[in-house]
Protein backbone atom coordinates (compact mmCIF):
# COMPACT_ATOMS: atom_id res chain seq x y z
CA UNK A 1 0.00 0.00 0.00
CA UNK A 2 1.48 3.61 -1.05
CA UNK A 3 -0.42 6.04 0.26
CA UNK A 4 -1.81 9.57 -1.60
CA UNK A 5 0.97 11.38 -0.38
CA UNK A 6 1.61 15.39 -1.77
CA UNK A 7 4.97 17.16 -2.19
CA UNK A 8 4.60 19.04 0.95
CA UNK A 9 4.40 15.50 2.95
CA UNK A 10 0.51 15.68 3.77
CA UNK A 11 -1.35 12.08 3.37
CA UNK A 12 -4.96 12.18 2.22
CA UNK A 13 -7.12 9.91 4.05
CA UNK A 14 -9.80 11.52 3.69
CA UNK A 15 -12.08 10.73 0.59
CA UNK A 16 -14.90 13.06 -0.56
CA UNK A 17 -16.88 11.39 -3.34
CA UNK A 18 -19.77 13.57 -5.15
CA UNK A 19 -22.80 11.45 -6.17
CA UNK A 20 -24.23 13.86 -8.17
CA UNK A 21 -24.24 17.70 -9.06
CA UNK A 22 -27.73 18.17 -8.30
CA UNK A 23 -29.44 19.58 -5.73
CA UNK A 24 -33.03 19.96 -4.95
CA UNK A 25 -32.31 23.52 -2.76
CA UNK A 26 -30.90 26.62 -4.68
CA UNK A 27 -28.94 28.01 -1.49
CA UNK A 28 -28.34 31.88 -2.64
CA UNK A 29 -24.39 31.35 -2.00
CA UNK A 30 -24.11 28.37 -4.00
CA UNK A 31 -26.26 28.26 -7.31
CA UNK A 32 -28.55 30.37 -9.04
CA UNK A 33 -32.25 30.23 -8.71
CA UNK A 34 -32.66 28.66 -11.78
CA UNK A 35 -29.90 26.04 -11.33
CA UNK A 36 -26.86 24.85 -13.27
CA UNK A 37 -26.24 22.74 -16.80
CA UNK A 38 -26.18 19.49 -15.34
CA UNK A 39 -23.99 16.83 -15.93
CA UNK A 40 -24.75 14.72 -18.93
CA UNK A 41 -26.49 11.28 -17.55
CA UNK A 42 -23.39 9.34 -19.21
CA UNK A 43 -20.30 11.63 -17.80
CA UNK A 44 -21.46 10.43 -14.23
CA UNK A 45 -20.02 7.61 -12.92
CA UNK A 46 -22.07 4.43 -12.67
CA UNK A 47 -22.50 3.05 -9.07
CA UNK A 48 -19.98 0.24 -10.00
CA UNK A 49 -17.35 2.74 -11.18
CA UNK A 50 -18.04 4.99 -7.70
CA UNK A 51 -17.48 1.40 -5.89
CA UNK A 52 -14.41 0.46 -7.86
CA UNK A 53 -12.65 4.11 -7.44
CA UNK A 54 -13.44 3.97 -3.67
CA UNK A 55 -12.43 0.62 -3.52
CA UNK A 56 -9.21 1.12 -4.69
CA UNK A 57 -8.65 4.29 -2.67
CA UNK A 58 -9.35 2.24 0.75
CA UNK A 59 -7.50 -1.08 -0.50
CA UNK A 60 -4.49 0.50 -2.42
CA UNK A 61 -4.02 4.26 -1.06
CA UNK A 62 -4.84 4.11 2.62
CA UNK A 63 -8.19 5.94 2.22
CA UNK A 64 -9.79 5.71 5.76
CA UNK A 65 -13.00 8.04 5.80
CA UNK A 66 -15.60 8.00 2.86
CA UNK A 67 -17.65 10.97 3.17
CA UNK A 68 -20.91 11.01 -0.07
CA UNK A 69 -21.49 14.56 -0.88
CA UNK A 70 -23.11 16.68 -3.71
CA UNK A 71 -24.61 18.56 -4.79
CA UNK A 72 -27.31 16.73 -3.10
CA UNK A 73 -26.20 12.64 -2.48
CA UNK A 74 -29.77 11.58 -0.91
CA UNK A 75 -31.09 12.52 -4.78
CA UNK A 76 -29.10 9.52 -6.03
CA UNK A 77 -30.87 6.73 -6.30
CA UNK A 78 -28.01 3.83 -5.42
CA UNK A 79 -26.70 5.75 -2.24
CA UNK A 80 -28.13 3.11 0.13
CA UNK A 81 -26.04 0.25 -2.30
CA UNK A 82 -23.16 2.56 -2.47
CA UNK A 83 -22.87 2.98 1.09
CA UNK A 84 -22.97 -0.73 2.29
CA UNK A 85 -20.62 -1.83 -0.66
CA UNK A 86 -18.15 0.83 1.23
CA UNK A 87 -18.95 -0.37 4.23
CA UNK A 88 -18.13 -4.03 3.76
CA UNK A 89 -14.54 -2.96 2.76
CA UNK A 90 -11.60 -3.91 4.76
CA UNK A 91 -10.36 -2.00 6.30
CA UNK A 92 -13.56 -0.66 6.85
CA UNK A 93 -13.60 2.84 6.01
CA UNK A 94 -15.53 5.55 8.29
CA UNK A 95 -18.98 6.24 6.33
CA UNK A 96 -20.42 10.05 5.81
CA UNK A 97 -22.66 11.91 4.49
CA UNK A 98 -23.35 15.64 3.54
CA UNK A 99 -26.66 16.22 3.11
CA UNK A 100 -29.78 18.82 3.11
CA UNK A 101 -31.63 16.54 4.97
CA UNK A 102 -34.71 16.44 2.27
CA UNK A 103 -35.88 13.04 2.32
CA UNK A 104 -33.69 11.74 5.32
CA UNK A 105 -37.06 10.80 7.24
CA UNK A 106 -37.48 7.86 4.38
CA UNK A 107 -33.79 6.73 4.20
CA UNK A 108 -32.24 7.49 7.05
CA UNK A 109 -32.73 3.82 8.45
CA UNK A 110 -32.16 2.37 5.21
CA UNK A 111 -28.57 3.71 5.10
CA UNK A 112 -28.02 3.56 9.08
CA UNK A 113 -28.85 -0.80 7.83
CA UNK A 114 -26.02 -0.05 5.07
CA UNK A 115 -23.93 1.21 7.39
CA UNK A 116 -24.04 4.53 7.21
CA UNK A 117 -22.16 5.85 10.31
CA UNK A 118 -22.91 9.58 10.68
CA UNK A 119 -24.70 12.73 8.84
CA UNK A 120 -23.97 15.91 8.40
CA UNK A 121 -26.90 18.24 7.54
CA UNK A 122 -26.76 21.86 6.45
CA UNK A 123 -28.62 24.54 8.44
CA UNK A 124 -27.93 27.66 7.80
CA UNK A 125 -31.41 29.31 10.04
CA UNK A 126 -34.46 28.36 12.33
CA UNK A 127 -36.12 30.70 10.78
CA UNK A 128 -39.43 29.57 7.92
CA UNK A 129 -38.41 32.61 5.91
CA UNK A 130 -34.79 33.21 6.28
CA UNK A 131 -34.79 29.51 5.34
CA UNK A 132 -36.91 30.46 2.03
CA UNK A 133 -35.13 33.07 1.34
CA UNK A 134 -31.10 31.45 1.54
CA UNK A 135 -32.34 28.14 -0.27
CA UNK A 136 -35.52 29.70 -2.28
CA UNK A 137 -37.41 26.79 -1.09
CA UNK A 138 -40.13 26.63 1.46
CA UNK A 139 -38.64 23.26 2.76
CA UNK A 140 -37.41 23.88 6.80
CA UNK A 141 -39.69 21.27 8.50
CA UNK A 142 -38.33 18.55 5.91
CA UNK A 143 -34.84 19.51 7.03
CA UNK A 144 -36.29 19.22 11.04
CA UNK A 145 -37.34 16.06 10.14
CA UNK A 146 -34.74 14.68 8.62
CA UNK A 147 -32.68 15.46 11.73
CA UNK A 148 -34.90 13.78 13.89
CA UNK A 149 -34.42 10.86 11.63
CA UNK A 150 -30.90 10.88 11.70
CA UNK A 151 -30.71 10.79 15.19
CA UNK A 152 -33.25 8.25 15.42
CA UNK A 153 -31.59 6.33 12.96
CA UNK A 154 -28.81 6.00 15.34
CA UNK A 155 -26.31 8.60 12.22
CA UNK A 156 -24.86 10.14 15.37
CA UNK A 157 -23.23 12.31 16.62
CA UNK A 158 -25.56 14.47 14.21
CA UNK A 159 -23.48 17.76 12.77
CA UNK A 160 -25.08 20.48 12.00
CA UNK A 161 -23.26 23.19 9.15
CA UNK A 162 -24.08 26.28 9.17
CA UNK A 163 -22.94 29.93 6.72
CA UNK A 164 -23.91 32.94 7.73
CA UNK A 165 -24.70 35.56 5.45
CA UNK A 166 -24.73 39.10 5.80
CA UNK A 167 -28.23 40.97 5.96
CA UNK A 168 -29.93 37.80 6.17
CA UNK A 169 -29.15 35.11 9.24
CA UNK A 170 -26.27 36.67 10.65
CA UNK A 171 -27.71 37.93 13.64
CA UNK A 172 -28.85 34.08 14.37
CA UNK A 173 -25.66 32.49 15.46
CA UNK A 174 -26.96 32.45 19.19
CA UNK A 175 -30.54 31.33 18.15
CA UNK A 176 -29.24 28.48 16.08
CA UNK A 177 -26.44 26.86 18.49
CA UNK A 178 -28.73 27.30 21.35
CA UNK A 179 -31.47 25.27 19.08
CA UNK A 180 -28.58 22.63 18.38
CA UNK A 181 -27.53 21.95 21.80
CA UNK A 182 -31.38 21.31 23.05
CA UNK A 183 -31.09 18.68 20.69
CA UNK A 184 -27.74 17.58 20.70
CA UNK A 185 -26.87 18.13 17.50
CA UNK A 186 -23.23 19.80 16.71
CA UNK A 187 -22.89 22.95 15.46
CA UNK A 188 -20.17 23.98 13.08
CA UNK A 189 -20.14 27.77 11.45
CA UNK A 190 -18.64 27.51 8.16
CA UNK A 191 -16.87 30.60 6.45
CA UNK A 192 -18.50 31.43 3.42
CA UNK A 193 -15.69 30.66 -0.09
CA UNK A 194 -15.44 31.63 -3.01
CA UNK A 195 -16.93 28.97 -4.77
CA UNK A 196 -20.76 29.87 -5.41
CA UNK A 197 -21.86 29.68 -9.65
CA UNK A 198 -22.45 33.17 -10.05
CA UNK A 199 -19.37 34.85 -8.72
CA UNK A 200 -21.03 36.54 -5.87
CA UNK A 201 -18.60 36.24 -2.89
CA UNK A 202 -16.59 39.36 -1.84
CA UNK A 203 -13.72 39.27 1.06
CA UNK A 204 -15.80 42.01 2.69
CA UNK A 205 -19.35 40.42 2.16
CA UNK A 206 -18.39 37.19 4.57
CA UNK A 207 -18.63 36.76 7.53
CA UNK A 208 -15.33 36.09 9.79
CA UNK A 209 -14.70 33.67 12.16
CA UNK A 210 -14.14 36.64 14.33
CA UNK A 211 -17.56 37.84 13.79
CA UNK A 212 -18.96 34.78 14.38
CA UNK A 213 -17.16 33.83 17.78
CA UNK A 214 -18.11 38.24 19.43
CA UNK A 215 -21.36 36.87 18.48
CA UNK A 216 -21.64 34.09 20.45
CA UNK A 217 -20.14 35.02 23.07
CA UNK A 218 -22.67 37.92 23.74
CA UNK A 219 -24.50 34.81 25.14
CA UNK A 220 -22.31 31.74 25.63
CA UNK A 221 -18.89 30.89 27.44
CA UNK A 222 -16.58 29.30 24.79
CA UNK A 223 -13.17 27.73 25.69
CA UNK A 224 -11.05 25.96 23.30
CA UNK A 225 -11.91 22.33 23.20
CA UNK A 226 -9.03 20.35 24.39
CA UNK A 227 -8.87 17.31 21.97
CA UNK A 228 -5.90 17.97 19.93
CA UNK A 229 -7.51 19.37 16.25
CA UNK A 230 -5.32 17.13 13.95
CA UNK A 231 -6.84 17.78 10.67
CA UNK A 232 -9.76 18.27 11.40
CA UNK A 233 -10.90 21.86 9.69
CA UNK A 234 -13.43 23.13 12.34
CA UNK A 235 -11.45 24.49 15.81
CA UNK A 236 -14.08 23.49 18.20
CA UNK A 237 -14.73 25.00 21.60
CA UNK A 238 -16.85 23.93 24.80
CA UNK A 239 -20.36 25.89 25.91
CA UNK A 240 -20.65 27.20 28.92
CA UNK A 241 -18.07 24.73 30.49
CA UNK A 242 -19.04 21.75 27.91
CA UNK A 243 -19.45 18.77 27.32
CA UNK A 244 -21.07 19.90 24.30
CA UNK A 245 -19.33 22.22 21.80
CA UNK A 246 -19.71 24.52 18.92
CA UNK A 247 -17.23 24.60 15.59
CA UNK A 248 -15.88 27.18 13.59
CA UNK A 249 -14.04 26.23 9.73
CA UNK A 250 -12.52 29.40 9.31
CA UNK A 251 -11.28 28.40 5.70
CA UNK A 252 -10.98 31.96 4.30
CA UNK A 253 -9.34 33.74 7.53
CA UNK A 254 -7.56 30.82 9.17
CA UNK A 255 -6.61 28.47 6.33
CA UNK A 256 -5.69 24.90 7.61
CA UNK A 257 -3.92 23.73 4.33
CA UNK A 258 -0.61 22.45 5.91
CA UNK A 259 -3.21 19.59 7.72
CA UNK A 260 -5.34 18.92 5.00
CA UNK A 261 -5.60 15.13 4.34
CA UNK A 262 -8.45 15.25 1.46
CA UNK A 263 -8.84 14.58 -1.73
CA UNK A 264 -11.99 14.89 -3.62
CA UNK A 265 -13.89 13.04 -6.42
CA UNK A 266 -16.19 14.72 -8.56
CA UNK A 267 -20.10 12.54 -9.91
CA UNK A 268 -18.06 12.56 -13.34
CA UNK A 269 -15.08 10.80 -12.02
CA UNK A 270 -12.01 13.45 -11.90
CA UNK A 271 -9.88 13.95 -9.02
CA UNK A 272 -9.29 16.97 -7.40
CA UNK A 273 -6.43 17.54 -4.51
CA UNK A 274 -8.07 20.90 -3.72
CA UNK A 275 -11.40 22.10 -3.02
CA UNK A 276 -9.83 25.32 -5.23
CA UNK A 277 -7.67 23.32 -7.63
CA UNK A 278 -7.64 24.87 -11.24
CA UNK A 279 -6.73 21.22 -12.73
CA UNK A 280 -8.69 18.08 -12.35
CA UNK A 281 -7.16 14.47 -13.37
CA UNK A 282 -9.47 11.85 -15.05
CA UNK A 283 -9.94 8.94 -14.05
CA UNK A 284 -13.22 8.13 -15.45
CA UNK A 285 -11.35 8.31 -18.97
CA UNK A 286 -9.08 5.51 -17.40
CA UNK A 287 -11.70 3.63 -16.07
CA UNK A 288 -13.63 3.11 -19.09
CA UNK A 289 -10.56 2.64 -20.90
CA UNK A 290 -9.80 -0.52 -19.60
CA UNK A 291 -7.17 0.50 -16.74
CA UNK A 292 -6.73 -1.93 -14.01
CA UNK A 293 -6.57 -1.27 -10.71
CA UNK A 294 -2.42 -0.61 -9.83
CA UNK A 295 -2.41 1.79 -13.19
CA UNK A 296 -5.94 3.65 -11.74
CA UNK A 297 -3.95 3.74 -7.96
CA UNK A 298 -0.58 5.03 -9.94
CA UNK A 299 -2.81 8.41 -11.43
CA UNK A 300 -4.75 8.95 -8.58
CA UNK A 301 -1.10 9.15 -6.63
CA UNK A 302 0.22 11.04 -9.71
CA UNK A 303 -2.79 13.52 -9.13
CA UNK A 304 -1.78 14.24 -5.49
CA UNK A 305 1.74 15.48 -6.74
CA UNK A 306 0.27 19.00 -7.91
CA UNK A 307 -1.60 19.86 -4.66
CA UNK A 308 -0.66 23.23 -3.65
CA UNK A 309 0.59 24.25 -0.54
CA UNK A 310 -2.48 26.37 -0.04
CA UNK A 311 -5.74 27.32 -1.51
CA UNK A 312 -4.41 30.89 -2.24
CA UNK A 313 -7.97 32.90 -1.15
CA UNK A 314 -6.00 35.78 -0.35
CA UNK A 315 -3.25 35.74 -2.77
CA UNK A 316 -4.00 38.63 -5.58
CA UNK A 317 -3.47 35.90 -8.56
CA UNK A 318 -6.64 34.01 -6.62
CA UNK A 319 -9.15 32.57 -9.59
CA UNK A 320 -11.85 31.13 -8.53
CA UNK A 321 -12.63 27.67 -9.31
CA UNK A 322 -14.30 27.05 -12.87
CA UNK A 323 -16.43 24.67 -11.30
CA UNK A 324 -18.76 25.78 -8.11
CA UNK A 325 -19.26 23.74 -4.89
CA UNK A 326 -21.86 21.86 -5.95
CA UNK A 327 -20.13 20.66 -9.18
CA UNK A 328 -16.90 19.52 -6.95
CA UNK A 329 -19.00 17.98 -4.34
CA UNK A 330 -18.68 20.03 -0.87
N1 LIG B 1 -26.40 19.24 -0.59
C1 LIG B 1 -25.58 18.83 0.50
C2 LIG B 1 -25.73 19.77 1.67
O1 LIG B 1 -26.55 20.69 1.59
O2 LIG B 1 -25.02 19.58 2.66
C3 LIG B 1 -24.12 18.61 0.15
C4 LIG B 1 -23.45 19.56 -0.77
S1 LIG B 1 -23.28 21.21 -0.16
C5 LIG B 1 -22.38 21.94 -1.50
C6 LIG B 1 -22.09 20.97 1.12
C7 LIG B 1 -21.86 22.11 2.04
O3 LIG B 1 -21.24 23.14 1.34
C8 LIG B 1 -23.11 22.68 2.68
O4 LIG B 1 -22.95 22.69 4.08
C9 LIG B 1 -23.14 24.10 2.14
O5 LIG B 1 -23.67 25.01 3.09
C10 LIG B 1 -21.69 24.36 1.88
N2 LIG B 1 -21.44 25.41 0.91
C11 LIG B 1 -21.93 25.56 -0.33
N3 LIG B 1 -21.44 26.67 -0.92
C12 LIG B 1 -20.60 27.22 -0.02
C13 LIG B 1 -19.79 28.39 -0.01
N4 LIG B 1 -19.73 29.20 -1.06
N5 LIG B 1 -19.04 28.64 1.08
C14 LIG B 1 -19.09 27.83 2.16
N6 LIG B 1 -19.84 26.72 2.22
C15 LIG B 1 -20.59 26.42 1.15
Amino acid sequence: MQALEDRYGRVATDLRVSLTDRCNLRCSYCMPAEGLEWLPNDDVLTDDEVVRLITVAVERLGVEEVRFTGGEPLLRRGLPDIVRRTAALRPRPETSITTNALGLTRTAKALAEAGLDRVNVSLDTVRAEDFHTITRRDRLHDVIEGLEAASAAGLGPVKVNAVLLRGINDTQAPELLRWCLERGYQLRFIEQMPLDAQHGWSREGMITADEIFASLRTEFNLEPAEEPRGSAPAELFTVDGGPQTVGVIASVTRPFCGDCDRVRLTADGQIRNCLFAREESDLRAALRGGADDAEIADRWRAAMMTKRPGHGIDDTTFLQPSRPMSAIGG
